[in-house]
């Protein structure tokens, strides 16, 4: 269980990058570590081509219209449901094929997901349901959506406060976005994913939070869940399947992150996942492509 430390001054990235690349073994220096080959074998992964990219850059943008269109309803007294609604109708709009209405669920005899948008509200991680419940002033909401636009797909989320926020939750926003935008500037440094996940995992600790481990980003392409799993934290497994930054490379990376233990359960509609201690966790997703000019956020407006 990670410790609470409450409020405090967050390190700046670049510090933290820069810390992490001094230190012996560090990750994110310009010589990173490295298995031995003969242990490390590399995932499967669909290299797209620049054109493709660019197509995938056209559903990324569409998704992230789709998240302003929802984050600028976040008020006390909207539902989740409103998001849902904005968001299903920038799809619709532009011809674009949801992605997660009606996908099916993993636990047999559960419904498909009924839903444009996942809405996590507080303790709940990811996969929540819209509803008319009315959120209120303190609340955290966790939009997660993406769509199929000419055959490709992105795919994206952000939590957003409701109102004013206690400052350990604002903290705890702060630092889920951070270590997204980490782990894209990482990615142009790092040759394999497991040294991202690596520093994922330490910012994530060195703020007092902790990586919820039950859920991992995705390849993404043509479908929206492609191979490879992509972890934000480090494990044998991950090493031993790693996954190569190299050009042609397109991740939607996901960190969530719990303010208090790791532990989540499901609740019993077959989707809504949240943290068994019942705190707050936060979720940003960004489909990030590996160009060879580095690495490129597809999902921004
Ligand atoms: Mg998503
Ligand atoms: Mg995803």
């Amino acid at each position: 269980m990670s410790t609470h430390r409450g409020p405090g001054r967050r390190p700046s990235l670049p510090s933290f990058l820069a810390a992490a690349a001094r230190r012996p073994g560090g990750v994110a220096g310009s010589k990173p570590a490295e298995a031995p080959p003969s242990t490390r074998r590399p995932s499967t992964v669909q290299l797209k081509s620049p054109r493709e990219i660019a197509l995938m850059r056209e559903a990324g943008r569409l998704v992230a219209r789709a998240h302003e269109a929802a984050r600028v309803l976040v008020v006390p007294g909207a539902t989740t449901a409103d998001l849902d609604a904005a968001v299903a109708a920038v799809f619709r709009e532009a011809g674009a094929e949801p992605l997660f209405l009606n996908y099916p669920c993993s636990t047999k005899g559960k419904p498909p997901f009924p839903a444009v948008i996942c809405s996590s509200v507080n303790e709940q991680v990811v996969h929540g349901i819209p509803n008319k419940r009315p959120l209120k002033a303190g609340d955290v909401v966790a939009v997660d959506t993406g769509c199929r636009l000419d055959g490709w797909c992105g795919d994206s989320a952000f939590t957003w406060a409701v109102g004013p926020v206690a400052p350990e939750v604002r903290k705890l926003l702060d630092a889920t976005a951070d270590v997204l935008q980490l782990a894209v500037r990482a990615m142009g440094r790092c040759r394999w994913w497991s040294e991202v996940a690596t520093l994922m995992e330490q910012y994530v600790r060195s703020q007092g939070f902790s990586v919820i481990e039950n859920f991992v980003g995705h390849g993404i392409g043509k479908d929206m869940h492609e191979e490879p799993q992509v972890p934000n934290f480090v494990s044998k497994a991950l090493r031993k399947h790693d996954i190569r930054l190299e050009p042609g490379v397109v991740l939607a990376v996901e960190p969530m992150v719990a303010m208090g233990a790791k532990e989540v359960r499901t609740l019993d509609d077959g989707w809504t996942v949240e943290t068994k201690d019942r705190r707050p966790s936060a979720h940003f997703e960004h489909t990030i492509a590996i160009t060879a000019d580095g690495p490129e956020i597809l999902t921004l407006p």
